[in-house]
Formats: structure tokens, C-alpha cells, sequence
């Protein structure tokens, strides 16, 4: 299977030092596999998009010498094909329309004994859930979900040896996957998030039904991406699984904290990195991901720089240069 990788920034302002990490790392992949490198723009969540963030991201990578090999693939444009995804699992019974606000969802928890911790992503506690007894009980929809707990319960118990050989499995218990980087991980989706929506109550769709109709469709071999995105990963394996399409390798990259240690994020103001300096904030990256700086002098331009970290980084992956 020849490699596909790809860079997935969502258009919410320029990329900060931090996506410029995981633009890196998915480009060198690609470059150190003889693969090719695509660029999709996450623009799904229209309200949170800012005007002219994607051609200022383009014009970044494009000054780092990260030119992806076809013309990006807008979100925007694809929801015929999410509603085909959509369509599909209904038909076999693994979505269900919801018709719970964030109220609704927070007493149902409560009632159930859950106490939020911050930070914490509480499962949704099945209340639409034809299962329950209940589904919508006259209420109107308003999301549709991914039945998870029908879909995971389902499968059969993970056998003992199975241990990470494969690079995914997915049981009873949960999902089971190997990060390039990160090693063995296990989630159990079902308790971890629970049912989880695919389309959203404001009628959009939500990232986890978007990147991977995308990601099949695009045929991504290889996904290298942020590691604050690796809790995502089981949740995308169980719905490529549910809709039969084939699922990618994961690398999840190390993340940039800013000096409070909360990771660098648009939402908490991270600048842009300087795209007019472009050998001192790809040196910056290639640092972050372990990648040794060339030899004093050694690598003069961005061309020269980025060939250098194709090498560190075939070596370190173990692909062939
Ligand atoms: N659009 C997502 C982000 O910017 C990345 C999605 C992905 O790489 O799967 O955080």
C-alpha cells in the first residue's frame, strides 16, 4: 500500500508553534516513506472558523517549504458524503437521533451518581438510546449519535495473547491500538465517552464523522497528528470499523506548552509563529519532535534543512530514507 499522509488544521486563526510541530512530523513521514503529503482544511465547524485563516495557513506552510501534493480538500464542501456515512449507519441501526440539551445530559449524569471533574468528558448516559426503553419519548431530535455501547458490546472479548501485535483490535472491552510514538493503548469507548454525536444539535457535523469519511476517502495510509488528539483515535477506529472502511496508522506528536504548562491552543492565544523566519520556527519543531539540528552551516536554506530532519526522522521511524 503505497503512504498517503496529511495535515488537518482547522481554520480558527493561524498556526501557532504548536500545529506547526504536527505539520512537520506528517510531512517528514510522508517525505521519509516516499509518500505523498495532502493538506485537508477542518472547516465543519463554521462558526468557530475565522475569515482568511486557511489561505494564512497555506502561505505558512507554503513559506516552510510544506507544499502538500494536490490541492487541499475543504470540509465545507463535503457533507453529502458525511449524510451518506450518516445514512448508513442508521440503516443498520448504529445511530440514533437525541434529543438532549447539555442540561438534559448533566442531570441524567447526576441523577446516575457522576461528579464532573474538570477537564473530564462524561459519557453521554443513554437517554434517546432506543435500548433504553425510552428513545425519544415524543421530544424532537435535535443530534444524532453513534451507538457505541450497542456497537462495542457486540464484539467479541479481546483473547489474551492478542496483547498489541495488531495494530488495532477492537473487543467487547473496548479498542486496543498502537501508537507509533505513544506504544500499546487501550480505551474502552463505551464507558470512556459513551454514545457520541455525529451530528451536531445545530445541524453540524461533528470531527468525529467527518475525519474519517475523509481520511478513507482521501485514502490516508498514515495519520500523524497532535498527541492532545490521541483520546480521539478509538473513537474514530470503532466508526471506521462500524462503516467498513480501513483504518490508518497513528503517530501522535509531542505538544508545545506554553509557560503555565497548558498545551499552545488558538483558543488560549497562542501567536502565530513567524512564517517570515521560517528555518528558526521549523528548528523549533524539529527540536520538539527529538530531530538533531544540522551542523553548524551544514543546512542554509529551508530545502536543505527539511532534507537533513527526512533522514533524522527516517532513522528514528525506522523507514527507509
Ligand atoms: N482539525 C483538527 C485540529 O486542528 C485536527 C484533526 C486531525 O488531525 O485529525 O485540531
Amino acid at each position: 500500500m503505497s503512504y498517503v499522509g496529511r495535515f488537518a488544521p482547522s481554520p480558527t486563526g493561524p498556526l501557532h508553534a504548536g500545529s506547526l510541530v504536527a505539520a512537520l512530523a506528517s510531512w517528514l513521514d510522508a517525505r521519509a516513506a516516499g509518500g505523498r503529503w495532502l493538506v485537508r482544511i477542518e472547516d465543519v465547524d463554521l462558526p468557530r472558523c475565522m475569515d482568511g485563516a486557511a489561505g494564512r495557513i497555506l502561505a505558512q506552510l507554503a513559506a516552510c517549504g510544506l507544499v502538500p501534493d494536490a490541492p487541499p480538500l475543504y470540509q465545507s464542501a463535503r457533507g453529502a458524503r458525511y449524510q451518506q456515512a450518516l445514512d448508513k449507519l442508521v440503516a443498520c441501526r448504529l445511530a440514533y437521533p437525541c434529543a438532549c440539551t447539555r442540561r438534559d445530559i448533566a442531570q441524567a449524569l447526576a441523577a446516575q451518581g457522576h461528579a464532573r471533574q474538570r477537564h473530564e468528558e462524561l459519557p453521554y448516559p443513554g437517554t434517546c438510546c432506543p435500548e433504553s426503553g425510552k428513545g425519544l419519548g415524543g421530544r424532537a431530535p435535535r443530534a444524532w449519535r453513534f451507538h457505541t455501547t450497542q456497537y462495542q458490546s457486540k464484539q467479541p472479548p479481546a483473547p489474551d495473547s492478542q496483547a498489541q501485535a495488531a495494530p488495532f483490535s477492537i473487543a467487547n472491552d473496548g479498542v486496543r491500538w498502537t501508537d507509533r510514538r505513544l506504544g500499546p493503548q487501550q480505551q474502552d469507548v463505551a464507558r470512556h465517552t459513551g454514545d457520541f454525536v455525529l451530528r451536531r444539535a445545530d445541524g453540524l457535523w461533528a470531527y468525529q464523522l467527518a475525519v474519517v469519511v475523509d481520511d478513507a476517502d482521501q485514502g490516508i495510509t498514515d495519520v500523524v497528528r497532535g498527541e492532545d488528539l490521541a483520546d480521539n483515535t478509538p473513537r474514530q477506529i470503532l466508526l471506521q470499523s462500524a462503516l467498513g472502511l480501513p483504518t490508518p496508522r497513528y503517530l501522535h506528536t509531542p505538544l508545545v506548552r506554553a509557560a503555565d504548562g497548558e498545551k499552545l491552543s488558538k483558543q488560549h492565544g497562542a501567536p502565530p509563529f513567524d512564517a517570515s523566519r521560517p528555518l528558526q520556527a521549523l528548528a523549533a519543531a524539529a527540536q520538539v519532535l527529538g530531530l538533531p539540528a544540522p551542523a553548524a552551516g551544514a543546512a542554509a536554506t529551508v530545502g536543505d534543512a527539511l532534507a537533513h530532519w527526512s533522514k533524522a526522522w527516517a532513522r528514528i521511524y525506522n523507514r527507509a530514507p
